[in-house]
């Protein structure tokens, strides 16, 4: 394990319930299997039970599953034996990736319950993507899918020549949705990313799916629509029985 102490930095080993470093610095693991590396956390941050639960429904409906395979088929494509996934959420992507060591860090306990309790292969840390309790220069491969991009941590932590996956909504991700929802429904702007990696490679994935009346609600809850939306246009979402969506990804990929 290359977890290390948020405090000092040094090594974590995990010791019964707790991973503890060198300096008696102590973190307790929860009895889900994650390890909350926050030094101080007066409320809870990240997505709450109910976002948690609404994400983990529609995810299970299979509909994102092809970009799933894309990018675990973008990780195979060289040797990878470390991985750290950035805002990992409930696992669902994480889980999946075909590499021998890996951590996701989130800063939702809500989300790493989940992920915890459900994959034992992956080392969860409640931690800020954007200070990592990873060691300098020791990661084969960082992914961030639908989180912000921390590219001082990740280009710290990839080793020399390590890459990374980036992961955002194309122009017509969920545009039908949009279409139910406002009158003038605008495509998502998909911005290069402000870095010093070289782009290897990037594609636009698409798939069209039927969402029925739970799949579409759970969706459009996963979405930062739901907060920006006046009650009477989600009543009109809420009378569909059904929609056909668009899934849309930009998935690029860059080398440190
Ligand atoms: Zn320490």
């Amino acid at each position: 394990m290359k977890l290390r102490c948020p405090i000092c930095g040094k090594p974590l080993d995990k010791i019964n319930r707790s991973a503890v470093c060198e300096n008696r610095h102590s973190f307790d693991y929860a009895k889900q299997g994650y390890v909350n590396l926050l030094i101080r956390q007066s409320v809870d941050h990240g997505d709450n039970k109910a976002m948690v639960q609404a994400r983990t429904n529609f995810l299970h409906s299979g509909s994102y599953d092809f970009l799933r395979n894309t990018i675990c088929d973008m990780i195979q494509k060289e040797p990878c034996d470390t991985l750290a996934d950035l805002g990992c959420g409930e696992g669902y992507y994480t889980s999946s990736f075909p590499v021998r060591e890996k951590y996701g860090f989130d800063m939702s306990k809500e989300a790493l319950k989940y992920a915890a309790r459900t994959d034992h292969s992956t080392h969860y840390a409640v931690a800020s993507i954007f200070h990592l309790p990873l060691p300098d220069a020791s990661m084969d491969a960082c992914v961030t899918c639908f989180a912000p991009f921390a590219d001082a941590e990740i280009q710290r932590v990839l080793k020399p020549g390590g890459r990374f996956i980036f992961v955002s909504p194309a122009p017509y991700h969920l545009f039908e949705m949009k279409q139910a929802l406002y009158e003038h429904p605008y495509e998502n702007i998909v911005e290069p990313l402000d870095t010093t990696m070289e782009l290897l490679d990037e594609r636009i994935i698409t798939q069209k799916f039927t969402a029925d009346h739970n799949t579409l609600m759970a969706l459009f809850e996963m979405t930062p629509y739901v907060h920006r939306t006046k009650k009477e246009d989600i009543e009109r979402l809420a009378q569909k029985e059904s929609m056909e969506i668009t899934a849309s990804f930009v998935v690029r990929v860059y080398r440190r």
